[in-house]
């Protein structure tokens, strides 16, 4: 059994802090949002009344959080963990952030003498209720190793992109692929449902024809077509459209890091970020349908 430090209890976090909870491991758990803390210390978790002791006690910490600052916010600086952690201690950071902020936490973890992975995810909120998600990390084969007993708790498919940083960039053209795969889909099932189709039956063709993807077979866009989906639940409790943008930036800059064009990640971010000029981005990103019909939502 471990002492594990879990930060972040979102969307994602709670249904993974749940799952190693239920491992018989002991966890001590942080979050900005009062509610979130209760529901995982009603199953048995600790709350990290001082983050700074909880940290100091830590055999290891993991981190769900939106977006890069809110990591870098976490770790470093002044009074940042990386200051309050022993040494040897496993920083696993599962949120979805910039491959360069990546480097930039490996860096200063190593300076403390600390061990750090970078560990996005896969799979949804689905996955992350189920244990089924896929690990995507990057570090050191040795702590990758060390790590792994952890991410079979809360996954299925755990892979070792490479060194620091290589997790993050996996993962980004995994989401920029789903993106194109969202937008692309909401337009085949707009475009038959224009035309007088029946979404569940236009659904239920493409899926076991050459168009059929992930989206169709687990994600459906469409109101009603998938009665777990966020789309049958008012796009509410997903993956935020505001997120999917957050990574598709991310898709942009690796690109031009790389001199590539990538125009079908570029049409996906221009609906996003129309999606979020309608003030949408807080609803889970299938909701980007409602750009081909304002009806839906
Ligand atoms: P979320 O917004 O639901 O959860 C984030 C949580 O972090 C919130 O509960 C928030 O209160 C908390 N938080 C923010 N700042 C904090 C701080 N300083 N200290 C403590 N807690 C803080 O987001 P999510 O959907 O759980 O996503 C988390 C990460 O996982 C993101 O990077 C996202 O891109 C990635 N991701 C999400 C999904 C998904 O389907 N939702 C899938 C794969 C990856």
């Amino acid at each position: 059994m471990q002492n594990i430090l879990f930060i972040g209890l979102g969307n994602m976090g709670a249904p993974m802090a749940a799952n190693l909870l239920k491992h018989g491991h002991q966890l001590t758990v942080s979050d900005l949002n009062p509610e979130a803390v209760a529901k995982l210390t009603g199953q048995g978790a600790q709350q990290a009344e001082d983050l700074k002791q909880a940290a100091a006690h830590a055999d290891a910490v993991i981190s769900m959080l939106p977006a890069g600052k809110h990591v870098k916010s976490i770790y470093m600086g002044e009074d940042g963990l990386f200051k309050h952690l022993k040494k040897e201690t496993l920083v696993i950071d599962c949120s979805t952030i910039a491959t360069a902020e990546a480097l930039e936490l490996a860096t200063e973890a190593q300076k403390f003498g600390l061990r750090f992975l970078d560990a996005p995810v896969s799979g949804g909120i689905s996955g992350a209720a189920a244990g089924t998600l896929s690990f995507i990390v990057g570090g050191s084969k040795q702590d990758f190793e060390a790590a792994k007993p952890l991410f079979e708790l809360m996954g299925k498919n755990i892979f070792h992109a490479g060194e620091n940083g290589a997790g993050q960039t996996a993962k980004i053209c995994n989401n920029m692929l789903l993106a194109v795969l969202m937008t692309a889909t909401s337009e085949a099932i707009a475009l038959g449902v224009k035309n007088g189709l029946d979404p569940k039956i236009l659904s239920d063709i493409m899926a076991a024809s050459s168009g059929g993807n992930w989206v169709l077979d687990r994600y459906n866009p469409y109101p009603g077509v998938m009665e777990n989906s966020p789309a049958s639940n008012g796009y509410k409790n997903g993956f935020m459209s505001a997120l999917m943008l957050k990574d598709l930036n991310i898709a942009e800059s690796n690109a031009a890091a790389a001199g590539l064009a990538t125009p079908m990640g570029a049409a996906a971010t221009k609906l996003y970020r129309e999606l979020a000029e309608k003030g949408k981005e807080d609803l889970d990103f299938s909701a980007v349908i409602s750009l081909y019909d304002e009806k839906i939502i």
